[in-house]
């Protein structure tokens, strides 16, 4: 395996808790440098003092074009260049389409498919500048699947496999040698299922979190998709907890 994490300068969306954190933790520990965001700014204090050095953070709502590109900014202005962005921010409530959650319907899709949309138009253009670079997207089981009440979570994954895969086929046209990886977990520990209004489907939900998995099981794939050489492009991950069935 290569040793290709190493002062790789990385940038994290949703830092502050699951799997966003984890990584970070994990990233920091083989040697990369980090640049991480996420709205609540007291949390990525706490998650920088932990670190210590080679981290910089910026409270960042992804569903702010602006704030998205400022954070890229930030990698470049502090460590020159970008070598990774992983779009993790995301949330999960569920419904049933004929409730007509109409506020959480954007919420969800500004955050889990617009958000991806601006890291990938903000941070793309250093990475050919380059000629190097990594996208990687979480997506979900959800982006393979579809389940009752998560009608509009699955949308937003399956749409973000799909602006996934049409990155990596442009780039490779492009020969802009930037990598893409579609990461798909299944249960996993983390605040996810908190932000879940509808008391019934959380519940239901809840049922199949029973064997959830740490989050850091999902930092360590993000390290294998991250550690091969560059001319290996690890395209698309699922993982799941072993007795996990849907
Ligand atoms: P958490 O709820 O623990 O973490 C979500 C992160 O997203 C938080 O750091 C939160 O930070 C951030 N976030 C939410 N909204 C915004 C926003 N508008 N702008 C910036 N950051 C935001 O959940 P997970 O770690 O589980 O989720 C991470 C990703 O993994 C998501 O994309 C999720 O869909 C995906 N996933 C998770 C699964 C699971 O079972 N847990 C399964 C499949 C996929 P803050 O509130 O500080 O902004």
């Amino acid at each position: 395996m290569a040793q290709n994490i190493k002062d790789k300068v990385i940038v994290i969306t949703g830092a502050t808790s699951g799997i966003g954190e984890a990584s970070a933790q994990l990233l920091h520990e083989k040697g990369a440098k980090l640049v991480l965001g996420a709205r609540r700014i007291e949390k990525l204090e706490t998650v920088q003092s932990d670190l210590k050095d080679r981290v910089v953070i910026q409270k960042t709502d992804v569903t702010k074009p602006e704030e998205v590109e400022s954070l890229i900014q930030l990698a470049l202005s502090e460590y020159g260049r970008i070598d990774v962005l992983i779009n993790n921010a995301g949330l999960m409530p569920q419904s049933f389409l004929g409730d007509n959650q109409i506020e959480e319907w954007n919420q969800t899709i500004d955050v889990n498919l617009k958000g991806v949309l601006y890291g990938i138009g903000a941070a793309v253009p250093a990475m050919r500048e380059n000629k190097s670079g990594h996208i990687i997207n979480i997506a979900s089981i959800a982006g393979h699947q579809v389940n009752p009440g998560g009608a509009v979570y699955c949308a937003t994954k399956y749409g973000v496999r799909a602006l996934t895969e049409a990155l990596r086929q442009e780039e490779a046209i492009l020969g802009t040698n930037i990598r893409t990886t579609i990461v798909s977990p299944g249960a996993i520990d983390t605040e996810l299922l908190d932000h879940i209004t509808n008391d019934e489907l959380k519940e239901g939900m809840a049922s199949v979190y029973e064997d959830a998995i740490k989050p850091e099981e999902i930092a360590q794939t993000i390290v294998t998709a991250i550690d091969t050489d560059e001319s290996t492009a690890i395209n698309e991950l699922v993982i799941r907890p072993t007795r996990q069935i849907p």
